[in-house]
This record gives structure tokens, C-alpha cells and sequence, in this order.
């Protein structure tokens, strides 16, 4: 980690260790945080007086509900729903929704906790939430996953609003379940509220360029940081975890900025090619068909299919983990960096372990911490809340330049953030103090919240 926890920290962390017991991700997720607030304690008292960490530290509010449903037998299935209204000091709750049956409470609130920084780095009015279940939705039938979103919104949609609470898509939830939602919330409000939910079918309130966004954003931000050394994105080999929306767009940008992607995975091992992942087939299998990545070495012969492989053994020079949390540990950051990798960008949240965030520090990789480098997505959904308070629609060209200005931005705070601390070349520390000092001086300014 960046630095040691400052004295006055360690006991707030102590007490949210004690607060919030098994909850191993969110602990993960406040230790980074805190261990980089020692310096601006220094500099802002008032943040220490006012107990603003603490304050932080709580959600807001936490809800937790049953989600019947009914499969496709006619078998009674249930399951449970979070939503997690982390902080609204910067503007209405946002985040997305997240199903996976890895799904609990703890994980919601990790990525609950990183989305107020996250959003705070956007420069866009939005508060931090996550939400989602444990339901699993591989291998169920369309009509499985429309009754279940219908359920989970029958119960989420009162705690929903356009200036209150707007989710998004996460893991496990695209195009087609947050349609389902939308169709569900309209059903029983009688309100045709297009600024509710973000991520939606561009025929019905959805922003051009908002499925690309995350991975495109996650790209940029690496380019950004290859530029700050005299660098680019040119020729270089590229490794990208997972094959999901985040992953997909990565390698698109990736592709198109000169990179060359090799290798791309999905829980059950990874592809390698060489030659570069030919997004044509690999859209057409996972978008459209929803088949495994396995499939792909079958389509294109020069692929080479690796069952339960790793993926972080394929040297490369950038890595784009963009499948899920804590997917590179201290050993697969080591291995990366004996293979020559000289830039990652957190395409997923949280994807490094500490040990692994220490491990490239400490090699001068320059490190594009999630929270930083895949706000692109959240960003972009702040584009489409603003096209739809003013009923508009944007073109492609000009909703990308948009998010690559924002990505610009937010890689420009961090590195001055971190030069500012004493940290340079640090975007870990540089985006966990500049999240941190927007969201604290509101809530310092709008009294005891
Ligand atoms: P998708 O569901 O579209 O894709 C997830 C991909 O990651 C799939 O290929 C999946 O494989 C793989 N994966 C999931 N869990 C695991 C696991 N435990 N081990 C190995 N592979 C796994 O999700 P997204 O692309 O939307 O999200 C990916 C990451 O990016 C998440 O961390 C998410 O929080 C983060 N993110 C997403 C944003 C967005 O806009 N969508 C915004 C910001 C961050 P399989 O099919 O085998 O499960």
C-alpha cells in the first residue's frame, strides 16, 4: 500500500472492522482509503473535528429485502437484494446493480464505499450506491431472469427516484435486465421516468456510447498515464481478464489506440491468439449468443483455448484486469512485472490485491487504480441522466469526446493530487485523496449529515 496508517486512523478503522464483522471486501476497501488520508488530516483538521472519516464510513442507508420468483418449473426460488445508499453529499445516489451469487453484503458495500470516491473524481453531481443479489443468471431462460428483475424491482422501486436513487448495469446486468427493471418501475409508478435507471436500450432513454463506456474510459486513462512518461499505447502487447461488457469494449479501444490484445478469459480459463482477439467473433459470441469463452478457440483456429488457466502468466506489456475483484494477487503482479508489464488500468473494481497494488508501486508500474481508471462507465451514465432531464440525445462523436476529456481530467487530478502529496506517479494516493477531499468539504459544508 501507498503508506502506513496514520495513528489517528487506525482506531476508525478498528471500529469499522468491529462494526461491519465478515465483510472482508469492504474492510479491503476502507483500509486503501484510510491508509492514504493521514496527509490530509494534516492539512484539513476540520475533516478530523467534524468526524467526517467516520461519517464516511457509514452508509446512509442500507436495504436488504427478499426477492421471490418463480423458474421456469414452476419451483418457488428465492432470493435476497441489496441496495446500498452509500452517500448523497454530491448528488443523488449512484451506482450499479450487480447479480452474481457471489453476491452479500459485504461486496456491495466495497463497491458501495469506492463508487463515492469514484464519482466524486467524475466531476459530476452523482452520490455513491451499489446494489444487486445473489441470483445467478447463467444458464437461466429469459423469462427466468425477466421474473426475477421484475421481483427485484417490485421491492427496490420505492427506494428509486431520478433525484434520489438511479441505478445502473454491473456485473450480470446489461441491456436486457435493466430493461426488464425499467418496464417493471414504469408498470407500477404509472411514470414514464427515463433519469431513474442508466444503461438503457438506446430506443427507449439510453445514451449512445454508454455500453462502451467503461472499457473505452479504462483505455484512455492508460494512454493518459503511458503519456505522462513519453509513452504510448503503439505496438504494445495487451492482456484483458474477462469477456464481459467492461472487457469487450477494453480491447475494442485497446485494439484501436495500436495496442495488440492477445488473451482474454471468463471464469472457466482464458483464450490466447497471438495474432490479437478478433472482437467481430468474440461480440457475436458473448453479446449475442451468450456462450462461453472456451468457444471462441473453436471459431478461430489460431486461438489456443486454456482450461482453468491463468491468465496473468501471458507476459504482456499493459494488463486490463476487467473481470472481477482480488483476480491478481501478489505472486500474478510479480510474474507480470518479471514479464515486462509496464501499465495496468483497473478495468473492475478492486481487481488487485494489497499485496499486488504494493507490488507494482514498488516496481514504478504505472498504476491506474479502479476507481480512477474505470469511471469512465458512471461517468458516461451522468451524461445520459443529463440527455435525459433535457430531452436530448447526443451523437456517438460527441458523448466520446466528452468521456475522454472526463477520463483526461480525472487522470490530470491524480497525478497533480499525488504530486501535491509528496507521492508522484502514486494514482492510488492521488485518487483516494482527491475523491475524498470533494466529498468531505460538502459534507463539512452541509452540517452534522
Ligand atoms: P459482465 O458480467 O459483463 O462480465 C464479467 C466478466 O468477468 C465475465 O467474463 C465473467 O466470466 C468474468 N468473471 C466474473 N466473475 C469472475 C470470477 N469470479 N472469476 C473469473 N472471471 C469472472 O460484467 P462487467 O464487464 O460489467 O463488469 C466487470 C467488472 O468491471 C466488475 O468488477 C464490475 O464491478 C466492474 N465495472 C463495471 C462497470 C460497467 O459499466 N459495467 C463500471 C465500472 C466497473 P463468467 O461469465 O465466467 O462469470
Amino acid at each position: 500500500m501507498p503508506c502506513k496508517m496514520d495513528e489517528k486512523l487506525e482506531p476508525i478503522y478498528q471500529e469499522v472492522l468491529r462494526r461491519n464483522p465478515g465483510e472482508t471486501e469492504f474492510h479491503q476497501a476502507v483500509r486503501e482509503v484510510l491508509e492514504c488520508l493521514g496527509p490530509v488530516l494534516v492539512k484539513r483538521p476540520e475533516f478530523a473535528e467534524q468526524k467526517i472519516i467516520q461519517r464516511i464510513c457509514e452508509p446512509e442507508r442500507q436495504i436488504i429485502f427478499r426477492v421471490p420468483w418463480q423458474d421456469d418449473r414452476g419451483e418457488v426460488q428465492i432470493n435476497r437484494g441489496f441496495r446500498v445508499e452509500f452517500n448523497s453529499a454530491l448528488g443523488p445516489y449512484k451506482g450499479g446493480l450487480r447479480f452474481h451469487p457471489s453476491v452479500y453484503l459485504g461486496i456491495i458495500k466495497f463497491l458501495g464505499f469506492e463508487q463515492i470516491f469514484k464519482n466524486s473524481l467524475t466531476g459530476l453531481p452523482i452520490g455513491g450506491a451499489k446494489g444487486g443479489s445473489d441470483f445467478d443468471p447463467k444458464g437461466r431462460s429469459a423469462g427466468e431472469v425477466m421474473r426475477f428483475c421484475q421481483s427485484f424491482m417490485t421491492e427496490l422501486y420505492r427506494h428509486l427516484g431520478e433525484h434520489t436513487d438511479v441505478p445502473a448495469g454491473d456485473t450480470g446486468v446489461g441491456a436486457r435486465e435493466l430493461g426488464f427493471m425499467f418496464g417493471q418501475y414504469k408498470r407500477i409508478t404509472n411514470r414514464y421516468e427515463s433519469g431513474v435507471l442508466t444503461g438503457k436500450g438506446l430506443d427507449w432513454g439510453g445514451s449512445l456510447v454508454r455500453k462502451e463506456a467503461t472499457g473505452y474510459g479504462t483505455v484512455f486513462f492508460v494512454a493518459e498515464m503511458l503519456r505522462a512518461r513519453g509513452d504510448s499505447l503503439e505496438g504494445k502487447t495487451c492482456v484483458v481478464s474477462g469477456s464481459g461488457n467492461v472487457a469487450i469494449y477494453s480491447i475494442e479501444k485497446a485494439t484501436e489506440l495500436g495496442g495488440r490484445v492477445v488473451a482474454c478469459s471468463d471464469s472457466n480459463g482464458y483464450v490466447y491468439d497471438e495474432h490479437g482477439i478478433r472482437l467481430d467473433v468474440l461480440r457475436q459470441l458473448k453479446e449475442v449468443e451468450r456462450r462461453r469463452i472456451r468457444e471462441y478457440a473453436d471459431l478461430v483456429k489460431t486461438a489456443r483455448y486454456v482450461e482453468d488457466g491463468n491468465i496473468w502468466t501471458v507476459p504482456c506489456k499493459v494488463a486490463l484486469p476487467s473481470a472481477t475483484q482480488n483476480e491478481i494477487n501478489g505472486r500474478d503482479a510479480r510474474t507480470l512485472i518479471g514479464n515486462g508489464c509496464i501499465a495496468v488500468g483497473e478495468g473492475a473494481n478492486m481487481p488487485t490485491t494489497p499485496d499486488g497494488v504494493r507490488a507494482f508501486l514498488d516496481a514504478g508500474v504505472a498504476f491506474g487504480p479502479g476507481k480512477a481508471a474505470n469511471a469512465g462507465g458512471v461517468a458516461t451514465s451522468a451524461l445520459e441522466m443529463q440527455q435525459n432531464a433535457s430531452r436530448d440525445s447526443w451523437s456517438f462523436e460527441y458523448t466520446e469526446k466528452r468521456l475522454h476529456e472526463i477520463m483526461r481530467n480525472i487522470h490530470d487530478l491524480c497525478h497533480q493530487t499525488a504530486e501535491e502529496y509528496g507521492t508522484p506517479g502514486n494514482y492510488v494516493n492521488g485518487a483516494n485523496i482527491a475523491g475524498f477531499i470533494k466529498v468531505a468539504s460538502a459534507m463539512a459544508a452541509m452540517g452534522l449529515i
